[in-house]
């Protein structure tokens, strides 16, 4: 039995802490904190009338280590949970090492003046990690998180060598607005407008914004325009998955979210630096950020299904072989449960699940590393369990020709 902190009260927030309410037998105390403590208290209302579980809230400044450091020592945590933001990365790994907590995450560290994710700081880290003897799981969500289960599954369980390996993620729901995204808008936006890059041979190739299109089609979904972009699970897994040759990652968008995203940036609104407007400094995709739909407020909307997978090609016995493994997630059905879509539930569930090898012991190393590192199994049987079937298919192969 664990004591869990969980930092951050958004959409992904919600499903996680309802998910590990559920799993009340391994978390003995969970404490919710965020900015806004009046969205803590709402989700811990949910979490009482739903199933019956009392969890504690409090409000607090991810940004504040010191602060995170006392709240960790009220509150006796032994693990804390972020699904705050990526910028509060590097502030609560620091409170993490003070106290001596392990630490779990669901997206790589964003400097707020710099649209640029990367792991460097965070992998930085490590000998601290080990040092206060401490596990840091960096990207517990679903790309990354599950996404990299998936390829280290294969790798340890289904293929000798891995050659080729495209990350297929699709959103196929429909919430009703002419444009909205579906987490948390300042960082969905950063990170589909960057260039785009994928890893052949040894080396990164660039390419610019959505130059890369392919049409895939996704079970249970349909043909799909998907566009290359640069996500943070290549990063670690160009490191982990040996004897690789190509990795590419791709997202579906809409013609109308295209089209939307374009004209902002034209007109400036995608802007990160501070503007001044009739004496006041704004930063334009901050207000954006406040004109747009709250992405928690999209659940009761969307209709429809995700389907993010992997197509893995490589070498079993000898023989050429090619398999997508994937989940389909429904978009209302997450709704029923959680009170969120299947955005924040793809990405809260799989949260729970690396927090609770880690309470369990079963994923338990000292330092910093990513989902790929550990036994895969262990992730692939609890998403069974806890809301994200998989599916494997074995397929031509076809992948790199
Ligand atoms: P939201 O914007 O909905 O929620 C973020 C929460 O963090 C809000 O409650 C916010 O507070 C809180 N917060 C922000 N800054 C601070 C701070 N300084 N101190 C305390 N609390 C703070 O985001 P999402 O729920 O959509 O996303 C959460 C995380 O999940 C993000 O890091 C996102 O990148 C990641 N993600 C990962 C995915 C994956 O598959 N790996 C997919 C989707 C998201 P307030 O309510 O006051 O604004």
């Amino acid at each position: 039995m664990k004591n869990l902190l969980i930092i951050g009260a958004g959409g992904v927030s919600r499903v996680a802490t309802v998910k590990c309410a559920m799993n009340s037998e391994v978390f003995s105390k969970i404490t919710l904190a965020s900015r806004t403590k009046s969205k803590c208290d709402e989700i811990a209302k949910f979490i009482k009338e739903r199933l019956g579980v009392e969890i504690q809230t409090a409000q607090i400044d991810a940004d504040d280590t010191d602060a995170v450091v006392e709240l960790i020592k009220k509150t006796g945590a032994q693990i804390l949970l972020n699904v705050a933001l990526p910028y509060q990365d590097l502030s609560l790994m620091d409170a993490c090492i003070k106290a001596k907590i392990h630490y779990v995450d669901t997206a790589n560290y964003e400097h707020p003046d710099l649209a640029k994710f990367e792991y460097k700081e965070q992998w930085a880290r490590n000998e601290k990690f080990k040092e206060a003897g401490i596990l840091g799981l960096l990207g517990s969500g679903f790309d990354p998180g599950v996404t990299n289960v998936f390829c280290a599954y294969a790798q340890q369980n289904l293929f000798d060598e891995i050659h080729y390996i495209d990350i297929l993620d699709c959103n196929a729901g429909d919430h009703g607005y002419a444009f909205a995204t579906n987490f948390n808008p300042e960082i969905n936006l950063r990170e589909v407008s960057a260039n785009g890059r994928y890893w052949e041979n040894g080396k990164w190739i660039e390419t610019k914004p959505m130059e890369i299109k392919m049409e895939w089609d996704y079970p249970e979904v349909g043909v799909k325009d998907s566009y290359l972009l640069y996500h943070e699970e290549l990063e670690s897994l160009v490191k982990n998955i040996k004897g690789l040759k190509r990795i590419r990652f791709f997202m579906t968008f809409g013609q109308s979210y295209l089209t939307h995203m374009k004209c902002l940036e034209n007109v400036g609104m995608l802007g990160i630096k501070p503007i001044m407007h009739k004496g006041v400094e704004i930063i334009p995709i901050e207000f954006l950020k406040t004109l747009l739909p709250d992405p928690a407020s999209l659940g009761s909307r969307t209709k429809g299904y995700t389907n993010i997978g992997c197509v893995i090609r490589g070498i079993k016995d000898g023989k050429d072989k090619q398999i997508y493994i994937y989940n389909v997630c429904n978009h209302e059905e997450c709704f029923k449960e959680t009170g969120a879509q299947a955005v924040s539930y793809t990405t809260g569930v799989p949260a729970m699940i690396g927090t609770k090898l880690i309470a369990k012991g079963i994923w338990n190393k000292q330092g910093v590393f990513n989902m790929e590192e550990f036994d895969a199994k262990s992730f692939m049987d609890e998403l069974n369990t806890q809301g994200l079937p998989w599916k494997i298919i074995e397929m031509e192969p076809n992948l790199g020709k």
